[in-house]
C-alpha cells in the first residue's frame, strides 16, 4: 500500500544468511575417544571451523556456531526398530 520495496546490497543479504546460518543449531562433530566405564568417550568439534568443543558450550567459543547437543535421535530409532524385529 504504497510501501516502498527495501532494496538491501549483496553484502547486506551475506551478513543476512552467514546470520541465520549461525543461528541455526547444528550437531557437533563427534570423534570417537574410546571407552570410560563402559560408556563411550566423544570429543566434539565444531562443525564450521574445527574447533574442540565443552560439552556446556552453547555456541563455538571460536566462530560462534550455534551447537545442537541433543541426543541423536537415529540411535533411538535404531534400537525401536530392533526391539519390532525381535518381537
Ligand atoms: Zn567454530
Amino acid at each position: 500500500m504504497g510501501d516502498k520495496m527495501k532494496t538491501i546490497t549483496d553484502e547486506e543479504y551475506l551478513t543476512l544468511v552467514l546470520m541465520a546460518d549461525f543461528q541455526y543449531p547444528k550437531k557437533p562433530n563427534l570423534v570417537s575417544d574410546g571407552y570410560a566405564d563402559g560408556y563411550p568417550m566423544w570429543d566434539a568439534f565444531c562443525p564450521k571451523c574445527g574447533c574442540g568443543l565443552e560439552d556446556s558450550d552453547a555456541f563455538c567459543p571460536d566462530c560462534g556456531q550455534m551447537i545442537d547437543w541433543s541426543e541423536d535421535d537415529t540411535v533411538e530409532e535404531e534400537y525401536n526398530k530392533r526391539k519390532e524385529e525381535t518381537k
